[in-house]
């Protein structure tokens, strides 16, 4: 577009060029005496040219990767190689039951840029557990997160996605629900949890996923390389919200940076 607008200014000067000896500073204001005149840009929008174009597919769309319920040493290795070859990160929600014995993997994780997420310690519903085991199913996930990989905020995400409005003001980190669900752990079918995925996916979205199964790692990595081939590029939910300028509130579930989700 600026190529064939640069075309035009330089169309324009040259024909008093023509006239006299010194550069004419080009006379815009003729632009308004010539009919016709104010469809150009649109003309212009319509014939990109191949260079432009390109730049545009390229430009970046941002989206987030999420898996629960792991680490599991096969399937969630063989994701994180997946990831590294694509340059792609994501973010973990691990059950704190498994950390004690994956903490290599989870150590892994947080060297190669991902982000890791307390997904309680045993998978409870915090929505009817009592307030007590609320606080202690999220503590006793982070301590032992702290253990494995050091200091740091560990966003919760709650098992199910459940917990009601008095539970979560004991929540001390933000909350990440998703805004993308392909239910791969009732597929089980990678390729109908691509098809589900890429049918629904917009820029700023979080997709929920489970490293657990197999066939999710499959479908993961098929989605990252599809998407990528569209521009989009895959970050941690942490990236996420900063590139969209928002500071995730504690105590608050968000489906996406820009949307959240009523707990009520
Ligand atoms: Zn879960």
């Amino acid at each position: 577009m600026k190529k064939t607008l640069c075309m035009l200014l330089a169309a324009a000067a040259l024909l008093p060029a023509a006239a006299c000896a010194q550069p004419v500073e080009p006379d815009l204001s003729a632009y308004e005496d010539v009919s016709g005149m104010a469809e150009i840009p649109i003309e212009i929008l319509g014939e990109l040219d191949e260079e432009t174009r390109e730049d545009l597919v390229a430009a970046p769309k941002y989206v987030a990767l999420t898996f629960d319920d792991g680490p599991r040493a096969d399937t969630t290795a063989r994701l994180l190689d997946g990831l590294l070859e694509r340059g792609a990160s994501a973010t973990f929600f691990v059950i704190g039951e498994q950390v004690p014995c994956n903490k290599e993997l989870l150590r892994r994780m947080k060297a190669e840029g991902h982000q890791i997420g307390n997904h309680t310690y045993s998978h409870v519903r915090l929505l009817t557990a009592d307030k007590d085991a609320v606080i202690e199913e999220v503590h006793k996930a982070e301590t032992l997160l702290k253990e494995a990989v050091g200091e740091g905020s560990f966003w919760l995400r709650p098992p199910y996605g459940l917990i009601g409005s008095e539970r979560s003001r004991l929540i001390q980190t933000p909350m990440i629900y998703w805004s993308v669900d392909p239910q791969d752990w009732k597929l089980l079918n990678k390729d109908k949890v691509v098809a589900a995925v890429l049918e629904a996916v917009q820029p700023g979205d979080i997709i929920l996923l489970h490293d657990f199964y197999s066939t999710s790692v499959d479908a993961a990595l098929e989605i990252i390389d599809r998407l990528q081939k569209e521009g989009y590029d895959f970050v941690t939910v942490e990236e996420l919200f900063r590139i969209q300028g928002v500071t995730p509130q504690a105590g608050v579930l968000y489906a996406r940076p820009d949307r959240i989700r009523n707990v009520s």
